[in-house]
């Protein structure tokens, strides 16, 4: 009994509740399992100890104690900080965008390692990138995280009869979100999906496939952010169609107007 009263946790920092007078409820995407939520008690009381440790977006080693509903936080330790993300307000955006789309595409107790990982190098990427990136940055989380649920979107083939589309060569194409991805004219009957501005696609359809690490590489373009905050929409209406995934932070880009800066 008493060997499994207490464990250790390694993860990122996905959302911070407030409990009661001093506590906060931590979301943790963990390595095992995926998602974790544990109480850091007296968190919330100035000075205390895990208040530093428990900040969003960082990577924290958590020993845990098993509780009745919720499990316990007794001592945390800071392996990498994201505080200088917080400082900027674009940049603090969207490093929540991908915070809180790894909340709501990844299940409490459900197992998938790959998403620790791929996190943790996007919100290097957000930590790291010009500020004319950091849309693509965001993202290229989602589609990549979406696609880590098994619903890669299809951006270079027909989805109805997987012809070759090329959206470098188009002004627009026809993507269908129900359908999963992009449209070739003869099955574009004009009943499925919309007209999309070919760049937009063309740009989600590099983004899924390159690393971090060549995105933040991207040489510099007069009309990058606008850019990236195009394709940035696409991944919020692409989320849309999930039912129940509703990012706030991704709303909150759009709403509050972090994309017009
Ligand atoms: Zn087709």
């Amino acid at each position: 009994m008493a060997a499994v009263s207490s464990y250790r946790a390694r993860g990122i920092v996905l959302r911070r509740t407030k409990l009661g007078e001093t506590d906060l409820i931590v979301t943790l995407l963990a390595d095992t399992p995926t998602q974790l939520r544990a109480v850091a008690k007296g968190a919330r009381k100035p000075g205390a100890r895990l208040t530093g440790v428990v900040g969003l977006g960082n990577e924290v080693e958590l020993q845990l104690h098993v509780g009745r509903s919720l499990d316990v936080i007794t001592e945390g330790t800071l392996v990498a900080s994201r505080a200088d993300c917080v400082r900027e307000f674009e940049r603090a955006s969207l490093m929540e965008v991908v915070l809180d789309v790894a909340a709501e595409l990844t299940v409490e107790g459900e197992h998938d390692e790959r998403m620790l990982p791929m996190t943790r190098a996007a919100l290097g990427a957000v930590s790291t990138a010009r500020t004319g990136l950091l849309a693509y940055v965001a993202a290229a989380y989602v589609f990549k995280a979406v696609s880590m649920q098994g619903f890669r979107p299809v951006f270079d083939a027909c989805v109805a009869c997987g012809a070759a589309v090329d959206p470098r060569a188009a002004e627009t194409v026809r993507l269908s979100f129900e359908d999963g991805g992009v449209l070739c004219d003869d099955c574009a009957d004009g009943m499925r999906g919309a007209m999309r501005k070919a760049s937009t696609l063309a740009w989600a359809s590099s983004l899924i496939r390159m690393t971090f690490a060549q995105i933040t590489a991207l040489p510099e373009a007069p009309d990058e952010s606008s850019q990236g905050y195009e394709v940035l929409e696409l991944a919020r209406e692409w989320l849309h169609h999930y039912p129940g995934i509703r990012p706030r932070a991704l709303e909150f880009v759009f709403s509050a107007g972090a994309h017009t800066l």
